[in-house]
């Protein structure tokens, strides 16, 4: 019974591998995936897997700083169509990002803008942060009240960003580089946050996690990931607070639900 709270389903790298997908995560006892959309391009691809694939999908629709360049006309118009039509779904993954060499201008017009929304529309946002943590809190921090949750996704800060977003009410996703145990920042992170704000993610078909399984006839290079990995960053986690994997499956499936504002 595992959530895997961050992925992209939808992805067109997992098209053709969506039957071993599903197969594999059942098998791992994964029964429910929070799928992030990226841009207007993989929403409505989105919305179908929502109907058809065998295990639950919560879905959520946004942006994302990667998918903003070159982005014109009525994308706002449109992400308030899908959310009027799932009336519990985040806005996400929208954000900020210092890996990729996207216009600041770009990053922080369309940041705002859906931030705006969310408190607007009273909606949940998850947020990528990578290499800009910093200036995301600084962005968050004025609104941050006005919103009914906030998921980071991917949380890599320092502890002491994490205790400023800890102080905003966030809930803090760890993924695979939870796995690597050169990530000391991430790992100190999970160790000391407060247990009921921490879920755990695959941000699959991405982050393939040290020892990772890969998918049946791939070879080791192909690194594409599936929600089956989760146990690896559920196990590290584990590890390191010293907690059974039980506690950690119902920790984590808890507060997933209840930042998509389902009954726990
Ligand atoms: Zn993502």
């Amino acid at each position: 019974m595992w959530i895997d709270a961050h992925v992209h389903l939808q992805d067109e790298r997992l098209a053709g591998k969506l039957n071993e997908y599903a197969d594999l995560a059942k098998r791992a006892g994964v029964t429910c995936l929070c799928s992030a959309g990226t841009s207007p391009s993989d929403w409505e691809r989105l919305v179908s897997l929502t109907e058809t694939f065998p295990i639950r999908i919560l879905p959520s629709f946004g942006v994302h700083p990667w998918d903003a360049v070159g982005l014109l006309g009525d994308w706002q118009e449109k992400l308030e169509n899908f959310l009027s039509r799932f009336p519990e779904s985040p806005i996400g993954e929208i954000g900020l990002d210092g890996l990729r060499d996207v216009p600041e201008e770009i990053q922080l017009r369309f940041f705002r803008a859906q931030l705006a929304l969310a408190v607007r529309l009273r909606r949940p946002v998850v947020l990528h942060g990578a290499r800009s943590w910093g200036r995301l809190y600084e962005e968050l921090r004025p609104c941050a009240g006005q919103l009914p949750g906030i998921m980071l996704h991917a949380f890599s800060a320092s502890p002491d960003l994490a205790e400023r977003f800890l102080a905003l009410g966030a809930v803090f996703s760890f993924g695979g580089l939870l796995c690597n145990e050169n990530a000391t920042r991430c790992r100190e992170a999970a160790t000391r946050l407060p247990l009921d704000r921490i879920v755990i993610e695959t941000d699959s078909p991405d982050c393939f996690p040290n020892g990772g399984i890969p998918f049946p006839g791939e070879g080791d290079n192909s690194k594409l990931n599936h929600s089956a990995n989760l146990i690896k960053v559920a196990t590290a986690l584990s590890t390191l607070r010293d907690i059974s994997l039980e506690e950690i499956a119902r920790a984590t499936r808890e507060t997933t639900l209840r930042f998509f504002g389902m009954p726990v």
